[in-house]
């Protein structure tokens, strides 16, 4: 038994299925889960001392690549003047400043640890403002594991939603409505049908749950238009896409104003930060202003907001998102043309420093054509590149991530292994 494979037994007796996370349990791909030892710039290294070059980024945080020296800075800065007050800090207005300069549509905001408790946040405030209870999400997004979004589709149109978890009461998720991806008619629909009693829409923009699949710009209008019409609050889950495909998120590719945002990862440069913001009549509503609780012992938490405030003064270098987008979009295409040379069904995209790549022939537009894609060539590729020294999120239905570590000699190194991966595969 090697070191992984001993400590993921270990780990198994105390912690349940040895994790604390369940996508990082190697589930869907079956095998061993590696156990980090340490990370740096573009890679991380495991128990057994092995190598790998990192797609993974902490599932999104690591825009600046892993340990980034000013980022490690600021957090032993900030901890040398202590770890946690409970009171406000000066940080706390500068990081809320620098969201907003980047996302005005946040014109008001609330830090919180998470990108759960920020869409959890989100929705009470969604609900509270509108006096409504229902909410509309859609199938293949993921917000987070708080109880009224932990609900997938049943198949039909304008079908309450089921719990997806044990433990989700029936009453809860009969208010959430699952509607599919990308289908303006199922919202023309059910906003027809059920308008008035909706508090929100909260959407992946573009989603990065069911591996990448961008909302088409007609449903974006169609979800702006419809709220506005029917007086519910657009709620755009940045939680993954802000600063990721662009430095201010899916809302400045889209154009759309949404009336909250919920952002993380990034914002705390691999540290506990997540917020939700927006219309500044809609955040009055908040306690201790409004009548919607919210709270939290170690928001704003002053190490993370530092790590986070370096992290947002890094990305807004110039050139940061050409460079980024640019290296992004070489591997994804260079991954397709690898494809095609083995003769294997395969497509990819990438916006920003995201990227998705699926084997199947046509490009994903929603959850169910995600259901469709080569399940068995997607965990044998994963296994090929793994063994290689290259890591990607363990399931066919993540995004991937590049950061500005990546340089072009580490895409390149992966486009060979690629390569060899995908000869080994085709046989
Ligand atoms: N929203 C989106 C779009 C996410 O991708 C995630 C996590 O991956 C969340 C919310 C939940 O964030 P967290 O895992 O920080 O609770």
């Amino acid at each position: 038994m090697d070191r992984n494979q001993q400590l993921f037994e270990q780990a198994k007796t105390i912690i349940p299925g040895g994790v604390n996370s369940p996508v990082r349990a190697f589930g869907s791909v079956g095998g061993i889960p590696r156990f980090i030892k340490k990370a740096q710039g573009a890679y991380v290294w495991d128990e057994n001392e092995s190598r790998y070059i990192d797609y993974v980024g902490s599932w999104g945080p690591a825009i600046v690549g892993h340990a980034h020296p000013e980022v490690v800075e600021a957090v032993s800065h900030a901890a040398e003047n202590g770890l946690s007050f409970g009171a406000p800090t000066e940080n706390e207005i500068r990081i809320a400043e620098a969201i907003r300069h980047i996302m005005p549509s946040m014109e008001q905001i609330r830090l919180v640890s998470s990108g759960t408790e920020a869409t959890m946040s989100a929705i009470r405030l969604a609900r509270g403002f509108t006096k409504r209870d229902n909410i509309i999400k859609f199938e293949g997004c993921y917000h987070g594991h708080s109880d009224s979004l932990l609900v997938k589709a049943g198949s039909g149109l304008l079908t309450f939603g089921h719990p997806s978890s044990a433990g989700v009461p029936e009453d809860f998720s009969r208010h959430t409505l699952v509607l599919p991806y990308n289908d303006i008619e199922a919202l023309e629909q059910t906003f027809a049908s059920k308008g008035d009693s909706i508090a929100c829409v909260i959407v992946e923009p573009i989603a990065g749950n069911m591996n990448m699949i961008p909302a088409t710009s007609e449903f974006v209008q169609a979800m702006r238009r419809l709220t506005d019409q029917y007086g519910s609050v657009l709620i755009y889950d940045e939680v993954m896409t802000g600063f990721r495909v662009a430095l201010g998120g899916a809302q400045s590719i889209h154009g759309i104003k949404p009336d909250l945002t919920t952002i993380g990862k990034i914002i705390g440069g691999g540290m506990p930060v997540a917020a939700f913001g927006g219309r500044a009549d809609i955040m009055s509503c908040v306690s201790p202003l409004g009548p919607v609780y919210q709270a939290g012992t170690l928001s704003g938490n002053p190490v993370c907001v530092a790590a986070g405030l370096k992290t947002l003064e890094i990305i807004q270098r110039p050139d940061f998102y050409n460079t980024l987008s640019a290296r992004t979009l070489e591997l994804s295409k260079g991954l397709a043309g690898i494809a095609e040379e083995a003769n294997i069904p395969f497509t990819s995209r990438s916006i920003g420093g995201m990227f998705g790549f699926y084997f199947t022939a046509e490009l994903p537009t929603c959850f169910s054509d995600m259901q469709r894609c080569n399940q068995v060539l997607f965990k044998e590729f994963f296994h090929a590149m793994l063994a290689r020294g290259v890591a990607f999120a363990p399931s066919a239905y993540e995004s991937c991530f590049v950061s500005a570590a990546h340089n072009s000699e580490i895409i390149a190194d992966t486009l060979g292994l690629a390569a060899e991966s995908m000869t080994e595969i085709a046989r």
